[in-house]
């Protein structure tokens, strides 16, 4: 699976609170996309968590 952050990231750090695997905020989120596939349950509930639906699961 290839995880983006779409336009639009408020940086707020709920991604990184839920799966600091995967997310780290810088001036908005980013992915580290090499964590995903052992990380794809709290990649999904930080996608549903995102305020502003930017995390994209594709
Ligand atoms: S949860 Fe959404 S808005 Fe918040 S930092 Fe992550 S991608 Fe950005």
């Amino acid at each position: 699976m290839n995880v983006k952050i779409e336009d639009g990231c408020i940086a707020c750090g709920a991604c990184e609170s839920i799966c600091d695997a995967v997310f780290t905020i810088e001036d908005v989120a980013v992915v580290n996309q090499a964590a995903v596939a052992d990380n794809i349950d709290c990649v999904k509930e930080a996608a549903d968590a995102c305020p502003v639906g930017v995390i994209v699961i594709e």
